[in-house]
């Protein structure tokens, strides 16, 4: 396979490592790529944007791509996909139309009732007055999602009606969100425990990666600002084997059957964004992609012979019942190391090295550049993620921070509790 990658995160890093372990890929063109992706031995980045589907294509023309993997959730939601097929190049990814189940909440909540998916009570509004009315009738806490793609900032939590009426003000009639916000979902507030599930799928089957705790939070114990993901670790304990088993039961089997008598079958990695909450798993999102930081510790858990290319194909020409498809029985952590600064203003162009690793530990390049001498200097908000992998998720955690100890570049800011959950859960 000669592969095209768009994207260039560490989740792309981490799919470029993986898939460059398939005796089937003879290569990798990462677009636009990373600090990590220019040096592998099949993999090259190439400097083509995501979002650009005419250079993108002409690329893949010229260089005789015959497989595309998307990582991001834009070019998939803008139809990338349909470009691709279009010339005869099969995407590991879903169609426009699926797209739309990241790409419109109110959309996916729509399709939620329609299947008796649990989720949150909500109410879909393109009428500023009237979730006004809404929001002021309702006894419960609500939250509100502007409708669109809003790079993971387009949620609001209120803690009053006050706030709440502010908030739709803000989102409706301000525009903070642009055109995100031009349909707003009002759902019921939700507690328990979050879970990410990711799992592939041909539209038919589903398989499912062990469950993933994200952190999303700049600060130690879950606090400050909201950032693309600080850290993960899978698998979570709390979801135990039943837990999973009614996740796919109730949520995860039932959306891809759901989608595929909707006539939009579901091809790609379905990510569901679920929390526990006292009445049982509820879908807080769905994500059509795979999440980031969650993947560099998912593929990290694939075992050794476990092909993602094969698995990957297998989704497009729909015989995913027939793949191997093996976890290591270990635990994996994923940490970011972040610029100084972020999630709000921060320096580029630092340099960054990294000392040899220790066994089983891994960096993932996430804002990272090589530069024409030859050194990797930071470039982005989230610079790397160190993965670790071990027997348990004690070792695992411990081993991460020693990999952590090995990365070092100017204003390293990283959160030095990433799976603290679960040794909560444990200790209960
Ligand atoms: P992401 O960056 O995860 O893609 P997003 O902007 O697409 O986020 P959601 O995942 O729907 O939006 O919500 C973001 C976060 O807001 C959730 O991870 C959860 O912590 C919180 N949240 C969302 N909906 C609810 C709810 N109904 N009740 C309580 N908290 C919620």
């Amino acid at each position: 396979l000669r592969i095209l990658l768009v994207g260039g995160g560490g989740r792309e890093h981490a799919l470029a490592w993986k898939l460059s372990q398939s005796a089937r890929v003879e290569k990798i063109f990462v677009a636009p790529g990373n600090g990590g992706t220019t040096t592998g031995e099949k993999t090259v980045s190439v400097p083509v944007a995501a979002e650009d589907f005419k250079g993108l294509l002409d690329f893949a023309v010229k260089n005789e791509v015959n497989f595309v993997v998307v990582g991001p959730e834009q070019p998939l939601v803008d139809g990338i996909e349909g470009i691709f097929r279009k010339a005869g190049i099969p995407v590991f990814g879903p169609n426009v139309r699926a797209a739309a189940m990241e790409g419109s909440k109110a959309f996916s909540k729509d399709f939620m009732a329609r299947h008796s998916i649990p989720t949150a009570e909500y109410r879909n509004f393109t009428s500023h007055s009237a979730a006004v009315e809404y929001v002021k009738s309702v006894s419960h806490n609500v939250v509100l999602k502007a409708s669109g793609l809003a790079a993971g900032k387009g949620v609001i939590i209120p803690s009053s009606k006050e706030e709440a009426i502010a908030g739709l003000n803000d989102i409706m009639v301000s525009k903070e969100f642009g055109a995100a916000g031009e349909e707003v979902v009002v759902e019921e507030f939700m507690t328990g425990q979050e879970l990410s599930i990711l799992a592939f799928s041909d539209g038919y089957t589903a398989l499912a990666l062990p469950a993933a705790q994200d952190h999303k939070r700049i600060g130690e114990g879950d606090t400050g600002l909201n950032t693309g993901g600080m850290g993960t670790y899978s698998p979570a304990p709390v979801a135990t084997k039943e837990v999973e088993a009614e996740i796919m039961r109730t949520i995860v089997q039932p959306t891809i059957d759901g989608m595929r008598k909707d006539g939009i079958p579901f091809v790609g990695m379905l990510f569901t964004g679920i929390m526990l909450t006292p009445t049982g798993p509820k879908v807080l999102e769905y994500n059509v992609r795979f999440g980031d930081p969650e993947t560099q510790s998912l593929l990290a858990l694939l075992s050794n012979d476990t092909d993602l290319a094969e698995i990957m194909v297998a989704c497009v020409e729909r015989r995913l019942d027939c793949v191997k498809f093996e976890m290591k029985k270990e635990a994996a952590v994923s940490v970011v190391l972040a610029a100084k600064g972020y999630p709000g203003s921060y320096p580029k162009g630092d340099e960054i090295t990294i000392d040899a690793l220790p066994p089983n530990v891994y960096v993932f390049h996430a804002g990272t550049k090589a530069t024409p001498e030859g050194k990797v200097v930071t470039n982005g908000g989230r610079v790397l993620a160190v993965t670790a992998t071990a027997p348990t998720l004690k070792e695992a955690q411990a081993l991460a921070y020693k990999g952590v100890d090995c990365v070092h570049f100017e204003g390293k800011t990283f959160r030095r509790d990433i799976a603290y959950k679960a040794f909560l859960q444990e200790e209960q």
